[in-house]
C-alpha cells in the first residue's frame, strides 16, 4: 500500500522558526484543520503536544472533542457547541449565529476586516458585544483573517489598519460591558512571517509548521522543511514496445522500447488527476499516461517509489497550492513517523 512518512526532524525544525518569529512557543496556535493538512489529525497531535504545543486551531467541534485531552487551548473556527467547555473555544462568524450559542460558552469573535468572507463586518461590532452579552457566553478574543498576506500588495496593510481600529474599539467595548481582558490574534504562516517584531497573543501557524509555505521571495523565510514524503509500491512491471500505450485514453505512446511499472496510489488516495502525464518525481522518475482511481503509472522499475517529499512540487504540476495536494491525501493511508 501507499503510505505516508512524517519527518519529525523537520516539523519540530519548523516550530523553532515559527517560535522565533512569535518569540515564544506558547504563542504558537498550530492549525490542525483537516486531517492536519491531510498529515494525520492524531499522528501530528502527537508531536506536537511532545514539542510543547498548548494551543491548537481546528474546524469541527468533532476534531476538537478528539483532542481535547491534549491541549489546553483549543479554537473551533466553524461549529457551534453543544454544551460549554474549559478548552475548547468557539468562532462566532456571524451575528445572527451568536443565539445559537450554548449559554456559558467560550467564544472568539472573528471579525471581517477585508476578506469578506467570514466574520461579522466591523460596523456591527458593538451589536455583537451586547448580543455577545445577552447570550451569556464568554467573550475571550477577538480575530481576523489576512484575504493577501501572502502577496506583494498595498492590501495587507489596509487591514491591519482596519484591525488595528477594531482592537481599540474592542478595548473599550470590553470594559463597557465587563468582559475581562480581551486576547487579539490575526496572523497565519504568511502573514507573521511578514510581522517584524510580532507582538499579538498569538499565530494561527498551518502551512508554515508543514513546510510548504510558498512565498514571493521579497517576503520569504527561510529553512522550513516539508514535513511530508509519500511512496507508494509497484504492483507490476511490463516492458512496452514503441507504439505502444498505457493507460485510460491511450495518453501515453512510448516512443521506444522501455521499461514501465505500475504504483498502487491514484486519485482515490489523493493523487490530483490532473497531474496526469505532467508530474515527476524528486528522483526524476516520469509520470505516464492518465491517473487512475488507485493506480499510477511511472518510468521506473522500483520496488517503491518516492512519488514527492514536497508538496510544493506536485502543485505546480496541478496548476495549485500546496494546501490542495496535501488536503487531498485521504485518511486511510497509513503514516509513520520517521
Ligand atoms: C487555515 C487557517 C489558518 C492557517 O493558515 P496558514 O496559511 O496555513 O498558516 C489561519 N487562520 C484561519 C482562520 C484559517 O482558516
Amino acid at each position: 500500500m501507499a503510505y505516508i512518512t512524517l519527518k519529525r526532524n523537520n516539523f519540530f525544525n519548523n516550530l523553532d522558526i515559527i517560535a522565533k518569529h512569535t518569540k515564544s512557543v506558547d504563542k504558537i496556535a498550530l492549525v490542525l484543520k483537516d486531517n492536519a493538512y491531510g498529515h494525520g489529525l492524531y499522528e501530528i497531535a502527537l508531536m506536537a503536544q511532545e514539542y510543547g504545543i498548548s494551543k491548537v486551531v481546528v474546524r469541527t467541534d468533532a476534531e476538537a472533542q478528539l483532542l481535547k485531552d491534549m491541549f489546553a487551548y483549543i479554537l473551533v473556527l466553524a461549529d457551534t457547541p453543544k454544551k460549554p467547555s474549559e478548552t475548547i473555544r468557539y468562532t462566532i462568524n456571524d451575528i445572527q449565529s451568536i443565539a445559537s450559542f450554548a449559554k456559558g460558552s467560550r467564544v472568539e469573535l472573528k471579525v471581517d476586516t477585508g476578506m469578506h468572507r467570514n466574520g461579522i463586518s466591523m460596523s456591527e461590532l458593538q451589536g455583537a458585544f451586547a448580543a455577545i452579552d445577552k447570550a451569556g457566553l464568554h467573550l475571550e478574543a477577538v480575530f481576523t483573517h489576512h484575504r493577501s498576506a501572502d502577496e506583494l500588495s498595498s492590501e495587507w496593510f489596509w487591514q491591519n489598519e482596519n484591525f488595528k481600529q477594531i482592537k481599540e474599539r474592542s478595548k473599550e467595548l470590553s470594559k463597557k460591558f465587563g468582559f475581562s481582558e480581551l486576547r487579539f490574534h490575526s496572523a497565519n504562516s504568511a502573514a507573521l512571517f511578514r510581522t517584524h517584531n510580532f507582538s499579538e497573543d498569538m499565530a494561527r501557524v498551518g502551512i508554515g509548521a508543514y513546510g510548504c509555505l510558498e512565498l514571493p521571495e521579497a517576503l520569504g523565510v527561510q529553512g522550513l522543511q516539508p514535513v511530508l514524503s509519500l511512496y507508494a509500491q509497484k504492483v507490476s512491471s511490463r516492458t512496452l514496445h514503441e507504439g505502444e500505450c498505457v493507460g485510460y485514453g491511450a495518453t501515453f505512446e512510448s516512443v521506444k522500447k522501455m521499461q514501465v511499472s505500475n504504483y498502487d496510489f491514484g486519485y482515490a488516495d489523493g493523487f490530483l488527476r490532473v497531474c496526469s502525464n505532467n508530474y515527476v518525481t524528486p528522483k526524476g522518475k516520469e509520470l505516464i499516461g492518465r491517473i487512475s482511481m488507485d493506480n499510477s503509472s511511472f518510468v521506473s522499475e522500483d520496488e517503491e517509489l518516492l512519488i514527492f517529499d514536497n508538496a510544493c512540487e506536485v502543485a505546480k504540476s496541478a496548476a495549485t497550492i500546496s494546501y490542495e495536494v496535501l488536503t487531498a491525501l485521504k485518511p486511510h493511508l497509513q503514516r509513520v513517523v520517521v
